[in-house]
């Protein structure tokens, strides 16, 4: 196994997995990572004091692979409280656990954000889910989320206030038209785990997946232009001759004869200003309701602490499907902060952005795992990356597994 060369192109989550499963099975595999290090799409940067994670987003607990790869302990993670600052206008009000105790919300709180039928539904469709298999979700029939709450019987009250500024922020799309599918798992998962990221930013978890490796080369700098057969052409003009390749990148640009055959992501901007101190002053998401760019917001110092290491408050700030220039974007979203929270506009310093425009994938037919022989596309070609399944962590980390184990498969002799 050891003389085997087997090559892995991209060091996100995907491709780490993919590393960690060929050393347990005896294979010393290389990486090619084009950027200058591992994570790909999860990634944090010091900067001026703070952690500022590549994009808002979160570690689910619940989520299977990431138990099984990762030492939540050892992470240090923290978590969210469950729930939602609701920021309606110049109102606020919080909803807290709706996914999983939908029924101890007091009646006062819940009259904002929907009715008591609402209540109701949110319990039984808690419990449904929660029964519900992996297999079974990803099987059901596909519908639009936005349909499949109205079909469930929820009000326009509670799709406008909680539903859509929620998910919205999930999914990266403003109409909530990514599949029922993805809506079922993710709140699955909202029931069952808790939202939380380690306490020195979501970078935490690739380098933890890194430091496991021990009979892997990662090759950084080392973008491939393409793969012919079982040819790797480097951009840098090398090429390498591989026994096995698992290409655990979104494979269109670098093979021409897959082109076409994988749709399009969603992008997301995320802004982050600091301020003098929190204005939720809890480790809460805030969601508004009303405004025109801004549609979640979060105070990442109120999670970790350690996202801020110059005594200023840091805030999150998602806008989706932005359209604006930059210097003409920050001033509307300093805007709508202060009327959320009252505070002048000029106390929301800029401190930078991240513009991503590969943030997740749109997959037509969603799936939460492939059979292992399905992810080999050539006699040494295998694919892997969230692409394949769903956007998701857990997706990305299952697809590098699966990929995986179908080399290893392939080594096992037939009689
Ligand atoms: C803003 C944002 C919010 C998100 N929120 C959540 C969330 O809350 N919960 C959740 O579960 N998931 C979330 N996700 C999704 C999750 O981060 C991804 O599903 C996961 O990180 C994808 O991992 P991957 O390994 O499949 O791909 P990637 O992370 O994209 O890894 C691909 C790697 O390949 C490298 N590469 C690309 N081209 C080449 C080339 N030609 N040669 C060599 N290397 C190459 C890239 O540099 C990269 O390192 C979010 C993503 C974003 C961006």
């Amino acid at each position: 196994m050891e003389d085997q060369k087997i090559y892995i192109i991209g060091a996100g989550l995907a491709g780490l997995v993919a590393a960690l499963e060929l050393e347990k099975a005896g294979f010393s595999p290389i990486i090619l990572e084009k950027s200058h290090r591992v994570g790909g799409r999860i990634k944090t940067d010091q900067h001026d004091g703070f952690l500022l994670d590549h994009g808002f987003q979160v570690l689910n607990t619940a989520y299977p692979e990431v138990k099984k790869y990762l030492d939540l302990d050892a992470l240090n993670l923290k978590t969210f409280d469950p729930g939602a600052v609701i920021l309606d206008g110049s109102e606020s009000y919080i909803i807290t656990d709706p996914i999983r105790n939908p029924l101890k919300i007091l009646g006062m709180a819940f009259s904002k954000v929907g009715t008591m039928l609402d209540k109701i539904k949110m319990f039984s469709l808690t419990r449904e889910l929660k029964q519900k298999s992996f297999e079974e979700i990803f099987n059901s029939a596909s519908l639009p989320t936005h349909q499949y709450l109205k079909k469930y019987g929820f009000s326009d009250q509670i799709i406008a206030n909680f539903f859509k500024p929620f998910f919205r922020g999930v999914f990266l799309e403003m109409h909530l038209n990514t599949s029922s599918r993805m809506f079922e798992y993710v709140f699955k998962m909202f029931a069952m785990g808790h939202a939380a990221v380690p306490a020195k930013g979501m970078g935490e978890v690739p380098e933890m997946l890194r430091r496991q490796l021990s009979k892997t080369q990662i090759y950084f700098d080392s973008g491939v232009k393409e793969i012919i057969g079982n040819q790797i052409n480097l951009e840098n003009g090398s090429v390498i001759t591989a026994d096995r390749i698992i290409v655990a990148v979104q494979p269109d640009r670098i093979m021409p004869q897959m082109q076409g055959q994988f749709g399009q992501a969603r992008s997301v901007l995320n802004l982050y200003f600091s301020t003098q101190k929190s204005f939720l002053a809890r480790p809460m998401i805030g969601l508004l309701t009303r405004s025109q760019v801004v549609n979640n917001l979060v105070f990442m110092d109120d999670v970790s602490q350690e996202y801020s290491g110059n005594g200023r408050s840091l805030l999150s700030v998602t806008v989706l499907e932005n359209v604006l220039e930059e210097k003409e974007l920050i001033p509307i979203v300093q805007r709508e902060l202060e009327e959320v929270s009252g505070i002048k506009a000029e106390f929301f310093k800029f401190v930078k952005s991240y513009s991503i425009y590969h943030a997740l994938p749109v997959v037509e037919d969603l799936r939460y795992e492939i059979p292992f022989t399905e992810c080999q596309v050539t006699d040494s070609v295998y694919l892997a990356g969230d692409y394949l399944l769903n956007g998701s962590i857990n997706a990305a980390m299952r697809s590098g597994r699966t990929a995986a184990e179908a080399i290893v498969y392939s080594y096992v002799p037939t009689h």
